[in-house]
């Protein structure tokens, strides 16, 4: 089980100077893997360490053999162009890794010259997927989100009866989740307008973002076994951004009754870097639940999970126009919320609902948390909810106004976590930019 060590010391330094800068999201205490290789290279992808601004070559160190025990062990998977089999180690092995990586990269380090070698700027590289996602499940594990949209759809019973006793999610599409970065086509589907009786095939006129965390599987479950809470703690290898691409007008009409499909399985993008587990480890808080709410079932309840199952992670997302890159204008933050305060369930809770049944999640298997809104007005993780489904607009600052995603828009979502006995660490940027649709 992962706590806090000598890996989150607040007092630790790096000898990359931009590690140290106080406002880095990638501190020696946050350690996060990506997939990356030289922009416009041919260069193979591998796996790397951000630190600063600067990309720590996993390959290029596992060459050097200054590892010993599980660390060499671990650093020689990093050679891969994905993160599962490094992911398939489990807890002990990532730790050691940690461990052995806040020390080679510490100011007193003895191999800084050798280990400089082996640093590429963030600047100078692109990104692949942090792993093979074999499969992705989008969970809606915030109530005031669920709440919200069933006040769209079911004025009189926004909140369906199971919503606090079930963690509900549905199966997504793994083939296209995407890295940051990239551009995406606005879909084209059947939407079916308010008093109309037959469909048109059309452009989605009401593309939408949702503010979400995913959580990668490290170790995996076998088929007809379960992970309990308690174990679940150490069988997620860490956290990314996720923005799961929603067209509000085709799910309208295709989402009953088996729920969303090709509203959603066109398009979803995640941050390149994954923050470990144990990098959240000083930012853990307490799971409460309301007095007045059902209390989770027991395999959805442990003490440890009530303690510490939650992350203190806090969330911001902007939108940024096309007119508003070419003039230079800053993207405009639409929401500010917090993990802890919008989700319903915690990532343990989530990992054992899925493997109640027996389900069998893999190294590299993706879960989304859902829509993260909080409760209050400037927290909401979608446009749906900031325009009570498209009624009112939002004032750009520079004038232009929006209901829904136009062409030319890119979404960028960013956390950090921060606390006054740890140094802050952040997952850097989750950015995705919609073309035109081809009809
Ligand atoms: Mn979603």
């Amino acid at each position: 089980m992962i706590f806090v060590n000598d890996t989150h010391n607040p007092a630790l330094k790096s000898f990359v100077d931009s590690a140290n800068s106080g406002s880095t999201d990638f501190p020696i205490q946050n350690l996060p893997f990506a997939v990356f290789r030289r922009a416009g290279s041919k260069e193979d992808f591998r796996c790397g360490v951000a630190i600063g601004d600067q990309v720590l070559d996993l390959t290029a160190l596992g060459k050097m053999h200054l590892l010993s025990g599980d660390a060499a062990q671990a650093v020689q998977t990093c050679s891969d162009s994905s993160l599962n089999r490094l992911m398939s180690l489990g807890a002990p092995a990532w730790s050691a890794l940690r461990a052995s990586l806040s020390r080679l990269l510490s100011i007193d380090s003895p191999h800084e010259g050798v280990l400089r070698g082996c640093l590429v700027p963030q600047a100078d590289v692109e990104y692949d997927l942090p792993a093979r996602i074999g499969d992705y499940t989008d969970f809606y594990a915030s109530v005031h989100h669920a709440t919200n949209v069933g006040k769209l759809f079911r004025p009189d019973q926004p909140l369906l009866p199971n919503y606090k006793w079930v963690p509900i999610g549905y199966h997504g599409r793994s083939s296209s989740i995407g890295v940051a970065g990239q551009s995406l086509k606005r879909p084209v589907g059947q939407v079916c307008g308010a008093g109309q009786t037959v469909p048109v095939t059309q452009a989605s006129r009401r593309l939408d973002f949702e503010l979400e965390m995913g959580l990668f599987i490290g170790s995996s479950n076998a088929l007809g076994t379960s992970v309990s809470v308690d174990q679940a703690f150490d069988n997620i290898f860490g956290m990314c951004l996720l923005n799961d691409w929603s067209a509000r007008d085709i799910q309208g009409w295709e989402y009953q009754p088996l729920g969303p499909f090709l509203s959603k399985n066109f398009g979803t993008t995640i941050s390149p870097w994954v923050v470990t587990s144990e990098a959240l480890a000083p930012f853990r808080a307490p799971f409460v639940r309301d007095a007045a709410d059902p209390q989770p079932l027991p395999y959805l309840t442990s003490d440890r999970n009530s303690q510490r199952g939650s992350v203190n992670i806090a969330l911001e997302l902007s939108l940024e126009t096309q007119a508003m890159r070419d003039a230079g204008v800053a993207p405009q933050v639409l929401c500010n919320g917090n993990f802890k305060d919008a989700a319903y369930w915690t990532p343990q809770q989530l990992v054992a609902h899925h493997t109640v049944n027996g389900c069998n999640l893999q190294s590299g298997d993706l879960l989304g948390t859902g829509t993260l809104s909080g409760p209050t007005p400037d927290s909401l993780g979608s446009l749906l909810e900031m325009t009570e489904g498209g009624k009112k607009s939002i004032a750009m600052s520079n004038g232009q106004m929006r209901t829904f995603l136009e062409d030319g828009d890119a979404i960028v979502i960013r956390a950090f976590c921060q606390s006054d006995s740890a140094v802050r660490i952040g997952f850097g940027e989750c950015r995705g930019t919609i073309l035109p649709a081809t009809t």
